[in-house]
């Protein structure tokens, strides 16, 4: 397995990987990614194949900058109001695809639409620099498990499967982008993240939240069960059977890990992934049993995480 700490010697090397075709995990301020030149169908088809990810769940696209997205797709007011705002940062802006954009039509799973995202992590940076090309990068782990917040999630998860993970240490935000839909004329937020719903409507004013339609989801990607550890888990516990693990929030007694001791919500989102990776110990416990976070500003996105780690699984 090829594993290095992030370095100029191993980003440069990972552009020229990326350059070439190749696939390499790498650090953002949300969850590790699994990268690949967007613009090489071949590499986007082994995206999908390394992560067992279903080929209609879209894939994010990563750009140095946000000179990148003209060439990819049809900019427009709020978009240049939104990226201005939070770029680099964790919200994945979708915008119509653009005639000619170079992306392959796979990362668009056959929509017309297109995800971009600026990420706020030197490493990702660089890398982008380094290969200059616009990266796919979905979370680089196997589909429908606990995302990957340490290069040694990833390694468990993906192994031999990259050709190169660049190792740049805990991700300092831990949970995914915000997705939001500009496509229509009422921006709509297809995934919740640390941007909040009234962050965002602050800068263009009243938007909409989708409400699940699972028959027709709008984010293909936005599946009942997902993030899902072997074991299994309950919400809204306050206190664990003999054998289980409590994952605790605040002034939780007895937890085995805690969140946030202190109840703060942007510490719990950091934590979140790396401690579902931790609990998830079969030989040691029987379920994974989690305290209730409040549903407000940044938890709602940790309970959008938690309820689909508690979905049946398919
Ligand atoms: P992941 O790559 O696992 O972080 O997931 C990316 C999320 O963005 C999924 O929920 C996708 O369905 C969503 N997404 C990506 N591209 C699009 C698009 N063109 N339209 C709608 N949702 C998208
Ligand atoms: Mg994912």
């Amino acid at each position: 397995m090829n594993i290095r700490p992030a370095t100029a010697e191993s980003i440069a090397e990972g552009a020229k990987i990326l350059r070439a075709g190749g696939l390499v995990a790498f650090p953002t301020e949300t969850v590790y990614g699994l990268g690949g030149d967007a613009t090489q169908g071949k590499t986007v088809a082994r995206i999908f194949e390394a992560k067992g990810r279903p080929a209609f769940n879209p894939l994010i696209v990563h750009v140095a900058d946000i000179s990148w997205v003209a060439d990819l797709a049809e900019t427009e007011g709020r978009f240049e109001k939104l990226a201005r705002a939070f770029w680099p940062g964790p919200l994945t802006l979708v915008l119509r695809r653009r005639a000619g954009c170079p992306a392959s039509e796979l990362v668009s799973a056959g929509l017309d639409s297109i995800a971009v995202r600026m990420p706020n992590h030197p490493v990702a940076l660089e890398l982008l620099r380094g290969a200059q090309r616009p990266l796919a990068a979905p979370s680089a782990n196997a589909s429908g498990t606990v995302s990957p917040t340490l290069a040694a999630h990833v390694a468990t998860s993906l192994g031999d499967k990259v050709d190169l993970i660049i190792d740049g240490g805990p991700c300092p935000v831990g949970l995914e982008s915000a997705v939001l839909d500009l496509t229509q004329s009422t921006a709509m937020i297809l995934r919740s993240g640390v941007i909040t719903a009234e962050d965002i409507a602050r800068v263009i004013g009243p938007i909409d939240i989708a409400r699940e339609d699972p028959a027709a989801p709008k984010s293909p990607g936005q599946l009942a069960s997902h993030y899902a550890p072997s074991l299994p888990i309950r919400l809204n516990a306050t206190i664990a059977a003999a054998g289980e693990a409590l994952l605790g929030f605040g002034a939780t007694a007895r937890a085995t890990l805690n969140l946030s001791p202190g109840g703060d919500l942007k510490e719990a989102a950091v934590n979140l992934f790396a401690m579902m990776h931790a609990l998830d110990e079969p030989q040691k416990f029987t379920a994974i049993v989690v305290a209730p976070i409040p549903a407000t500003g940044i938890g709602i996105a940790i309970n959008d995480r938690l309820e689909r780690a508690a979905a049946p699984r398919v």
